[in-house]
């Protein structure tokens, strides 16, 4: 064995010393794959694929081509050898990456996330400062202006408006022009704040500038119109919508940052309580689809995106999805998503339904129960063997059974087909990076359900960090104390024996027999068990259980309505019904170390 290495390193020096433009080969080829794999390796981490595997795959193929290379012989083997040898793995992870990575995230050859993967930081901006650069709606690269531009200000108002906005993780900026002021707003986690802006000439100049981008129609000013572009912000190419109108008043704006990226979700991603997924998961049984599920939700909380996340949990091979929407956020492969609009004169929401069901689908998502006549329709008992989601803007179980009940017109047909119902609100997720633990008070755990004299730690958000001595915002979440968003539910199943209550109306009955049986976290119970876990801090909790926090739903007046139209207190969370007192958000002197150090 020895004596073979040795006959062939000097087969080696003698072919290298003959010819010392082939050794650059091997050496060009062995540089650019290790290149490509240390890159990889960061890659394989954020995938969440088997770092240790894959690491011995990717350098043991640059190892192998690399022997390969010197050590074969004749050139013309030993260069073609390495090159498989070492292209060979990469092209292999590239394809098990694809396969394990949502579709916005996979590498297509050309495609943004490739180019930016290499491009080197800041490459696209021509002007110095500029925190972003833009591209069209037809993705063509829009090169930030010259100094001398007259263009110049209003691109720095969106660069800096839209910049800042990105900074702190915001998903959406609000913009309102006057005359004589601007106002700007902007959404982070489902919280508002104020942003700065520029003056309204400039303002009304950037306008223009975002609506060219989006290829709308500058001169209009009055109408909606609607479109998208994208940023780019550190290699991230990100996706934005805008709206648009006028009135006399002025012109206001509303901008959603990559709106499409919580949509893609499955069930276990959403965020159910395990016996809630459980339960979610039960109805999707492909031998007993049929019946409704509602599923409610107050505007901007999440709702779009569970109603997508339950669609994807219908095989879209076997079973015929289809949508009829208002609003399309985003297309689901294998989902047929048909888009109503008022606008073109064209058949009203119910008759297009109508049209949907004919042609026997087995699953149907239905985002706007309160057109005339749609509740109807799907509760007809002949359209039993189809599955309804249906979107009910609302918040709470009962208000959406009210809505259901009000959309049908008639208690006992609306009780017929209900199986479940899906009641959310979001809920900010603390920041691990800064979040501090503390012992509850007797009362605070009391109100959680907590055994006395049992020791549990609960976690609040601090928005600061310590470094060398120094106490920072945190720049995980930017001294808010939280990062994302969770869904807090109620899973209510319709079971014969509630339905048979539903049907007289007695919507209490039916609520508390249910909650017996299923014995499934009610809303509150739900938003303290993630407080339990330390996904959220009291405060969050009790923030997003009170009125305030989400419009509560529209009037509860229904043609056949229930006789109660509150949610009733489920025996069942040792809170009861009352939420926990305000008071209750001072934790009594928690001890103030932060947890993480950076
Ligand atoms: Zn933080």
């Amino acid at each position: 064995m020895n004596s073979m290495t040795f006959l062939l390193a000097q087969n080696v020096s003698s072919e290298f010393l003959l010819d010392p433009i082939k050794p650059m080969f091997l050496f060009v080829t062995a540089l650019l794959a290790s290149a490509i794999v240390s890159k990889l390796v960061s890659d394989i981490h954020k995938c969440g694929l088997a770092s240790h595997k894959w690491h011995a795959i990717l350098i043991g193929g640059l190892t192998a081509g690399l022997f390969a290379g010197l050590f074969i012989p004749t050139f013309w083997i030993s260069w073609p050898t390495q090159i498989i040898f070492t292209v060979g793995p990469i092209l292999f992870y590239w394809k098990t990456r694809n396969a394990a990575v949502p579709e916005k995230q996979k590498f297509v050859i050309g495609g943004d996330k490739v180019r930016a993967f290499f491009k080197k930081r800041g490459t696209s901006k021509s002007l110095a400062g500029a925190q972003l650069a833009f591209k069209d709606a037809n993705k063509k690269d829009r090169p930030n202006p010259a100094k001398t531009d007259p263009i110049l200000p209003a691109f720095q108002a969106a660069d800096a408006l839209l910049g800042n906005a990105l900074h702190k993780r915001a998903s959406r900026v609000d913009l309102v022009v006057k005359p004589d002021a601007v106002s700007a707003a902007i959404t982070v986690d489902g919280i508002r704040s104020k942003a700065d802006s520029a003056t309204p000439e400039i303002t009304t100049a950037m306008i223009d500038f975002l609506k060219g981008l989006a290829a709308l129609d500058v001169k209009e000013k009055r109408k909606r119109q609607s479109g998208s572009f994208f940023v780019i912000k550190e290699e991230v190419v990100i996706p934005v919508s805008i709206s648009i109108a006028g009135s006399s008043a002025g012109q206001q704006l509303r901008i959603d940052f990559d709106r499409a990226h919580t949509m893609t979700r499955t069930i276990p991603q959403v965020g159910f309580l395990p016996s809630q997924e459980k339960t979610v998961q039960s109805i999707m049984d492909p031998m007993a689809r049929g019946g409704v599920a509602l599923l409610a939700a107050a505007p901007g909380q999440g709702l779009t995106s569970t109603a997508l996340a339950m669609l994807s949990g219908h095989d879209a091979f076997t079973a015929a999805v289809k949508t009829l929407e208002k609003n399309l956020i985003h297309r689901l492969d294998g989902v047929d998503h048909q888009v109503w609009t008022s606008a073109q004169g064209g058949v009203d929401y119910s008759t297009h339904l109508q049209s949907i069901i004919r042609r026997s689908p087995d699953v149907v998502y239905v985002e706007d129960a309160a057109e005339v006549g749609v509740g109807k329709l799907i509760a007809a008992p002949n359209n039993n063997e189809i599955r309804f989601y249906v979107a009910v803007p609302v918040d709470g179980v009962a208000a959406a059974i009210t809505e259901w009940v009000k959309s049908v017109g008639d208690v006992k047909l609306a009780a017929g087909p209900l199986r479940l119902v899906i009641a959310q609100k979001l809920c900010r997720k603390l920041c691990l990076a800064c979040r501090v633990g503390y012992q509850p008070s007797p009362d605070q755990a009391k109100k959680l359900g907590i055994a006395a004299g049992k020791q549990v730690e609960l976690f609040k958000g601090s928005g600061k960090v310590q470094t060398k001595n120094k106490i920072i915002d945190c720049p995980m979440c930017n001294g808010t104390g939280y990062v994302g968003q969770i869904i807090i539910s109620e899973v209510f199943v319709v079971d014969d024996e509630a339905r048979v209550f539903l049907a007289k109306g007695d919507l209490k009955s039916a609520y508390n027999s249910s909650r017996l049986r299923h014995k499934l976290p009610g809303m509150q119970e739900s938003a303290l068990l993630r407080v339990r876990d330390g996904t959220t801090s009291l405060e969050e909790a009790i923030r997003i259980l009170s009125p305030a926090a989400s419009k509560t739903a529209a009037p509860a007046a229904a043609a056949d309505k229930p006789t109660s139209t509150t949610p009733p207190a489920a025996g069942k969370p040792a809170a009861g019904k009352s939420a926990p007192a305000p008071s209750a958000a001072k934790p009594a002197s928690p001890p103030n170390k932060p947890k993480a150090s950076q």
